[in-house]
């Protein structure tokens, strides 16, 4: 059964290379029937922070790829944060032992630089491995008695895996294809401390053993431990999951991993949420708070990696699902592009309903103490989407709706109001007053009458009647306005852009 992991450390907010490989681990699991699993991997005390748990599951949450397994989602594989399994890792370490893959060392961090800047000196790197754990302190080369010893004693130990010597090994990636790494150059990696803490990679192989999982999706960052990983699950007895190992995502000027720097610079959010810093206070910006439908969000980064081979650009959730394959994750990193995650966001606005929209417009509207009947939202919002990518935009387009003008577009009203125009505009307003039926193609076909009587240009009336009812040369059709804000209110907007 197909069963994959999403394991975020709890250090921070999720960045969206984060919720990339959230999604593809989601819509993996998705298309074979399988499960989606979190696991925190909390075992790092130092780098905890507050609230970033909650952090993830809401982001998760907001993306529409909640996950079937995890804290607070019991399946029989619990618990599901790291640091509630302490007590079980111990006893693996131990095991690589007692199997001769693994053994204590006690080398302070002061010895281990010593030897590291002796070899500098002679110009050649220290590995701690069967190059030179000989020579250390380690139950390697120390007496059983020696190191029972400084057991019973608390001395302070690491225990290490023993990597093997003068192997080549051969590692399996489903986006990477075959790598081929020499052993003599990995170190004995640290697999567990005497602050009896395992590292993240006897956590990471042990949970994801025991948590049956099939397929380890995640971030190229980790591709340097895949051949430690492998020797893991070789020293155990276990089958290895599978591999895919996911390209990195670049800065939009394309060199180097997008950091939230950029995001910074250049005004756009690197985290699916805001999230507020618990120890300064400082705030990073969301895509949801910014305005952005999670549906866009998901879009663009599901094409941050991968394509489906075809020229279709739009992906509902289930549509990915269906479409998703890792065979078609490219290897090369990814260009992050701000612009386009607006062009999706355009697209999926003016997908989404007049309804649904009128809903969040609502919202909008209530912030600035407007207070309309839904039925006159919605088809407002009807007459101006086209030009909206954000739910805010609806206000900048079309808050004449609910609002008499305020001020007026200076440009505007200089283009717009010439000498005779007070004038023309007060017998204008004489006129309007006249018209019984209010609807638009009622007041159009009357005014223009109107004009064409009076031998003047359309541009002379319609520009300051413009201005007057909107407050700049902006907006849809004139004559829907006048009908949607009623006759009444059009004749005052006329009064007051005269005075
Ligand atoms: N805890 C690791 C992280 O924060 C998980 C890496 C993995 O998926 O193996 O990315």
């Amino acid at each position: 059964k197909v069963r994959v992991r999403f394991a975020p450390s709890p250090t921070g907010p999720l960045h969206i290379g984060g919720v990339r490989t959230a999604l593809y681990n989601y819509l993996f699991a998705k298309k074979h029937g399988g499960d989606f699993v979190l696991r925190i991997e909390d075992t790092d005390q130092n780098r905890y922070v507050e609230g970033a748990e909650d952090y993830i599951i809401e982001s998760l949450n907001w993306c529409g790829i909640p996950f079937d397994e995890g804290p607070g989602k019991e399946k029989g594989f619990g618990p599901y944060r790291q640091s509630e399994r302490k007590e079980m890792y111990r006893e693996y370490a131990e095991q690589l032992i007692a199997s001769g893959n693994a053994y204590y060392a006690f080398d302070t961090a002061d010895e281990l630089d010593a030897h590291r800047k002796d070899h500098e000196e002679k110009g050649k790197t220290f590995i701690y491995n069967w190059h030179n754990r000989e020579k250390l302190k380690n139950s390697l080369s120390l007496s059983q008695e020696e190191v029972d010893q400084k057991l019973d004693a608390g001395e302070a130990y690491v225990i290490r895996f023993k990597s093997p010597q003068d192997e080549i090994l051969q590692l399996k990636d489903i986006i990477r294809g075959n790598m081929e790494i020499d052993t003599n150059i990995l170190d004995d990696k640290v697999l567990f401390k005497s602050d009896g803490m395992p590292t993240y990679h006897l956590a990471n192989i042990v949970d994801d053993h025991l948590m049956e999982i099939s397929h380890v999706i995640r971030g190229e960052e980790w591709l340097p431990s895949l051949a430690l990983h492998y020797m893991l699950y070789r020293a155990f007895g276990w089958n290895a999951p599978e591999f895919a190992h996911l390209p990195l995502i670049l800065k939009p000027q394309g060199k180097g991993k997008l950091s939230k720097r950029d995001g910074e610079k250049m005004g756009f959010p690197v985290f699916p949420l805001e999230w507020k810093d618990p120890k300064t206070g400082d705030i990073s910006a969301g895509y949801k708070e910014d305005g952005y439908f999670p549906g866009a969000v998901v879009n663009m980064l599901a094409f941050l990696g991968w394509n489906p081979g075809t020229e279709q650009e739009f992906f509902k959730l289930d549509e990915l699902t269906k479409a998703f394959e890792l065979e078609r994750v490219h290897k090369g990193g990814a260009k992050f592009d701000p612009e386009k995650t607006k062009w999706f966001q355009q697209h999926y606005l003016q997908e989404a309903s007049n309804q649904e929209l009128a809903n969040g417009f609502e919202k909008v509207l209530a912030e600035k103490n407007v207070d309309a009947e839904k039925d006159y939202i919605i088809q407002v919002v009807s007459l101006i989407k086209e030009r909206a990518v954000f739910i805010e935009d609806l206000w900048d387009q079309g808050h004449f709706f609910f609002v008499s003008p305020t001020s007026y577009d200076p440009k505007d009203s200089k283009k717009a109001w010439k000498e005779d125009t007070t004038a023309l505009m007060e017998e204008l307003k004489e006129y309007i007053n006249g018209i019984s039926n209010f609807e638009a193609e009622n007041v159009q076909n009357e005014v223009k009458t109107w004009i064409k009587q009076k031998e003047i240009g359309f541009g002379k009336v319609m520009m300051p009647l413009r201005v007057a009812l909107v407050g700049a040369l902006q907006g849809p059709d004139l004559y829907k306005i006048a009908e949607f804000i009623g006759k009444e209110e059009t004749i005052s907007r006329i009064d007051k852009a005269i005075e």
